[in-house]
């Protein structure tokens, strides 16, 4: 079974150590790459992922800063918060954590971040530049999986790729990296979703299927093929009662009815879930890099 695992984890940890390296030259010219994380509202899944994008940032000499604000915040005064990030130096990469509250336009939030510090890779600008082919900042979670992929060498050249979820955050972009001209692309990819008439018949025939639904164990052994790689992006609260926390983290993917037929699979948690970090920490050294370039 170990050998089937792509392990997120120790992709995260050969990255930052690539990484390492740049930040020290970086901070030799007394430029320490900075994150800016606006938080709004009390959303706890929203407030663990901020602190530990905050506490990966230190361990990688890296700065951080979360501006917090009440959910019954103004969008101006998130929009100016977002303007004056755009003016500071400093600050090389902006993220404000999703979901937003109800009555906030995301779209309006995130178009005002600079796509210069967008480190997301959320605005309009960077989404059209990744679609086009040439892209400059990569939404973290899609490009970690990539990440991964070239990790343990999986071919995505010539195969057939299921993506489940068409969100903007994880589904459309994967389609844009594995679907493009890319190293770690060149697939032929269908992207399916709640409306798509018949999952059993593109996932039993995919090489590749990346569920990112939100929905615990729905992918099941008799869903994929013989020898497929399956990417679980889920990361789901279940009930239970035996943890402390009285939860636990569970994937889309049903891991057990699977493991014998699959030829590599992420686990969660400890597969794509830790890349999405490590993604963010490297699109934010690249953007403070740009800075000496
Ligand atoms: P989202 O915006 O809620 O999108 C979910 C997508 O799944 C939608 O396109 C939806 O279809 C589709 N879907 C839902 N139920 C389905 C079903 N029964 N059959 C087929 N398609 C179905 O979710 P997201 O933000 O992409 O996140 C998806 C999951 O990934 C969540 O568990 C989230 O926590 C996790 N996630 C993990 C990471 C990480 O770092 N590992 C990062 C981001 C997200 P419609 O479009 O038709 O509604």
């Amino acid at each position: 079974m170990e050998n089937k695992l792509l392990l997120g984890k120790e992709v995260s940890a050969s990255l930052t150590q690539a990484l390492s390296s740049t930040i020290s030259n970086l901070r030799n010219e007394n430029i320490i790459p900075k994150l800016a994380a606006i938080l709004v509202g009390d959303n706890p899944a929203s407030q663990i992922y901020v602190n530990s994008k905050t506490k990966f940032f230190a361990k990688n000499d890296c700065d951080s800063q979360t501006f917090r604000y009440d959910s019954n915040v103004s969008e101006k005064e998130v929009l100016d918060c977002i303007r004056n990030l755009n003016q500071d130096n400093s600050v090389h990469g902006i993220l404000v954590q999703l979901p937003l509250p109800k009555d906030f336009n995301d779209e309006k939030i995130l178009s005002a971040i600079s796509p210069e510090k967008d480190v997301d890779g959320f605005h309009p600008y960077n989404v059209g530049k990744l679609f086009s082919g040439d892209p400059k900042f990569v939404p973290c979670t899609p490009h970690g999986i990539i990440k991964i992929l070239d990790y343990y060498n999986i071919e995505t050249s010539g195969k057939d790729c299921v993506i489940i979820g068409r969100s903007n955050i994880v589904g459309k972009p994967m389609f844009a990296l594995l679907s493009q001209k890319f190293e770690r692309g060149n697939a032929t990819v269908s992207i399916c979703h709640s409306r798509t008439k018949d999952l059993r018949f593109y996932t039993s025939n995919a090489d590749i299927v990346v569920s990112a639904i939100g929905v615990p164990n729905f992918l099941n052994g008799d869903m994929i093929k013989k020898g497929a790689v399956v990417i679980d992006v889920g990361i789901n609260r279940v009930e239970d009662m035996s943890s402390k926390k009285g939860y636990r983290i569970v994937g889309d993917v049903n891991l057990d009815s699977m493991i014998d037929k699959v030829s590599h699979i992420t686990p969660v948690p400890g597969g794509v879930g830790p890349m999405t970090i490590a993604m963010l920490l490297y699109n934010t050294v690249m953007s403070a890099q740009s800075q000496i370039n």
